[in-house]
């Protein structure tokens, strides 16, 4: 369903006047209901594979598909939720979700009555008439959540969405995620540089590793689902994941490439 097709991507740093390599020939592809989560440590190029699958940036080189078709601009049916919830600051909860049904024509009446079947599918029915400042951290990213799912996504892009969260809320966001995904399932794309996050939530891991390098590793998570995030089964995966990203540095050099093997393993 989403094809990152041997995509490089550069960019130009206008303050040393050189062009960063931040990708050089990713290449996966993430099915129908699949759940797969880009991990890497920061400056790896997790956030320039979402923005060119959510259509923001183009590539330099390859295509990404999207049910079959090149990705040339964003569309609602790829729904895109950011660390930062940025929502209305003027607009309640409820209005904020109601949002992006203007545009898209929908009557007073019908945006009312999704914008609450959705605030209440995440949790927030008792807060609609709140305004962001009166939400905590937590609540602005279920309200994020909200108004992208009111809109029906064939597919969500999630950059790092619950990493300035506090470990509680981040652990029931979590779980909120996969019984919406669970409930209707469509691919998501999740960028994260947390490993127990990864092997939570994935059904599959893309590491990544330098700027200007292919995908490191492709690792199955066949782990049931519901999972136990206290299972010693599950933190093995993820100290698994963090030994993967240890081999990394944690201040990866600008513009750094270093091509390594390709692998694919099961856990
Ligand atoms: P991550 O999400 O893994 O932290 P990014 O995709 O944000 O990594 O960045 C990958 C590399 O590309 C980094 O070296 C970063 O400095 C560089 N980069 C990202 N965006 C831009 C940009 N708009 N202009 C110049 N360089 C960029």
């Amino acid at each position: 369903m989403i094809r990152v097709e041997n995509v490089s991507k550069k960019y130009w740093n206008k303050h040393t006047g050189k062009e960063v390599q931040a990708l050089d020939r990713v290449d996966f592809k993430i099915s129908e209901n699949e759940f797969v989560c880009l991990l890497g440590p920061s400056g790896c190029g997790k956030s320039t594979v979402l923005n060119l699958v959510a259509g923001f940036i183009r590539p330099t080189s390859g295509r990404i598909l999207f049910t079959g078709r090149e990705v040339s601009r964003p569309d609602s049916d790829r729904g895109v939720i950011f660390q930062d919830p940025t929502l209305f600051p003027w607009l309640t909860a409820q209005q904020n979700v109601e949002f992006g049904l203007i545009n898209k024509g929908v009557s007073r009446e019908e945006r009312s009555q999704k914008a609450m079947e959705i605030l209440r599918l995440v949790g927030l029915d008792g807060t609609c008439h709140m305004h962001p400042h009166e939400l905590s951290g937590g609540m602005k990213q279920r309200v994020a959540l909200a108004r992208v799912l009111v809109l029906k996504p064939k597919a969500l892009l999630m950059d790092e969405p619950f990493s300035a969260l506090d470990n509680n809320t981040r652990e029931r966001l979590q779980d909120q995620l996969l019984q919406i995904w669970e409930s209707r399932k469509r691919p998501v794309l999740f960028v994260t540089h947390n490993a127990d996050e990864a092997a939570y939530l994935a059904d599959r891991v893309i590491i990544m590793g330098f700027p200007g390098e292919s995908v490191r590793k492709i690792l199955h998570v066949s782990l049931q689902r519901p999972r136990n995030r206290f299972s010693d089964r599950l933190r093995k995966i993820a100290n698994s994941f963090r030994k993967e990203l240890s081999l990394l540095p944690c201040c990866i050099p600008v513009g750094g490439k270093e091509l390594l093997n390709k692998e694919s393993i099961n856990y």
